[in-house]
């Protein structure tokens, strides 16, 4: 039986605030359909406190990048070549195929592009310039033609790195715009954006929802919503890494959760006294402390195996592996989006620098997608064609037997014409 040395309300945080959130994000959505650009310079106004140009354009650009130190660019073009060589590797990874079934049967599948892609990148609290490198380079490496990104500004103002690493990353409009407001005018279209086929990116609970509510009428990644982060420990984790991780995902908002489950007490206890004296001295303690008070857990389970199982029945979007054979993680869990295999590397790698993509599944999510991946941005596609007109023939008289027993007479019929064309059998009718 485990045993919770820091356990969480048992509601969730979809059960508190799911329905106010989605309420406000169908008012926002439908206004936006009828007014356009008015209702988002409206909202745009109203939640970001932004009353300036939508697009930037080039010179724009320009201006706001020549504020940036020279490392900051430097940083930008090393992180953007970590996501794009993995990028890159994943799309080298799904070939296209073409079989031959029968004789003269010939099958095949593409991998095509989306032609539009929208990338969400965050900005509310901390402007997210990694989920620029993320959603837009993953796009462009698929193929994608038109990639429209959209952020809202921090605190009124507008983000300079994240304009970098957008223009960087190569998008082809580029929007200071966040939200629910954006989510929805690059889905439906305004004025000056004009629709995209599908969007990608994090953010809040009121972009997820946003992205929730339009999907259909355009295509989504996944939820990639509030983060969180579980460390699977035993006795040989080191408690002030563990401790230290903990809160670097905490800090994210005060929804964020933050999970310790490990086989020896005394490391979870000492995890505990650690975070009372890391939390007062960090800069982001508003997030962090409510966060780790209202969603922080410290579990404590008989050994290692129960540890894996436990942690697999939360399925969050990151978890760290400090224990002393972590590459078993690969075998043992099934359910993240993200694992993290032995101290030397975390969860802030794999936001920030290392190459993987950090837009990952959030609120059990991750049971039934993985993260954000060229593979998104391409729509896996069929072809055929018949060139033996004797299969074609064959496959006629089946299509005609196999349709009239679904009472399809018009399939059917489609099957016979071929069969009596090519000789294979009488025409019936
Ligand atoms: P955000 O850009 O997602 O949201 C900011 C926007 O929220 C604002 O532009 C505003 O329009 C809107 N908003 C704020 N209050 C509102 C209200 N009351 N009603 C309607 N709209 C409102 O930025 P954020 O808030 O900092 O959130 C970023 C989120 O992204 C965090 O929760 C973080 O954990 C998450 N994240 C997730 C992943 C992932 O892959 N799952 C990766 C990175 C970040």
């Amino acid at each position: 039986m485990p045993l919770y040395l820091k356990k969480a309300p048992t509601k969730s945080f979809t059960d508190t605030a799911q329905s106010d959130v989605a309420a406000t994000v169908g008012t926002i959505i439908d206004d936006i359909r009828e007014h356009g650009d008015d209702a988002v310079r409206r909202y745009a106004s109203k939640f970001d406190r932004w009353e300036g140009p939508l697009r930037l354009d080039d010179a724009d650009v320009e201006r706001i990048m020549a504020t940036l130190e020279p490392q900051v660019i430097d940083d930008i073009h090393f992180v953007q070549d970590q996501v794009r060589r993995f990028a890159q590797a994943q799309r080298d990874s799904l070939v296209d195929i073409e079989v031959e079934t029968l004789p003269g049967v010939h099958l095949g599948q593409k991998h095509v592009p989306v032609q539009a892609a929208g990338a969400y990148i965050p900005g509310g609290k901390y402007p997210l310039t990694a989920s620029a490198h993320m959603t837009i380079i993953t796009a462009k490496v698929a193929g994608v033609p038109r990639v429209v990104a959209c952020t809202p500004p921090i605190r009124g103002e507008i983000p300079a790195a994240t304009v970098a690493a957008m223009k960087l990353a190569g998008a082809d409009e580029i929007y200071i715009l966040g939200g629910v407001q954006a989510v929805t005018a690059m889905a439906v279209g305004t004025e000056t954006i004009a629709p995209v086929n599908m969007i990608a990116g994090p953010g809040n609970a009121y972009v997820a929802e946003a992205k929730r509510q339009l999907f259909g009428e355009v295509g989504i990644d996944l939820f990639a919503g509030p983060t969180e982060i579980l460390i699977v420990a035993d006795d040989d984790a080191d408690p002030f890494l563990t401790a230290v991780d903990l809160l670097s995902q905490a800090e994210h908002g005060p929804e964020s959760p933050a999970v310790l489950i490990t086989t020896s007490r005394a490391l979870g206890e000492r995890v505990m006294e650690l975070v009372e004296e890391i939390l007062p001295g960090m800069s982001t303690r508003d997030y962090a402390e409510p966060a780790w008070r209202d969603w922080g857990q410290v579990i404590v389970v008989d050994d290692i195996d129960e540890a894996y199982a436990l942690a697999d029945s939360f399925a969050f979007e990151h978890v760290q592996i400090f224990t002393n054979e972590p590459r078993a993680a690969l075998e043992k869990m099934h359910d993240y989006g993200a694992l993290f295999l032995g101290e030397n590397t975390c969860v802030s790698y794999g936001d920030k620098v290392i190459g993987t993509n950090h837009v990952l599944p959030t609120l059990g999510a991750a049971r039934y997608t993985g993260g954000l991946w060229v593979g998104k941005y391409l729509r896996t596609i069929t072809y055929q064609e018949i060139t033996d007109p004797a299969s074609s023939a064959m496959l006629g008289e089946v299509c005609g037997r196999a349709a009239r027993v679904e009472l399809f007479e018009g399939h059917a019929r489609s099957g016979d014409a071929r069969a009596w064309r090519h000789g294979g059998a009488t025409f019936p009718w």
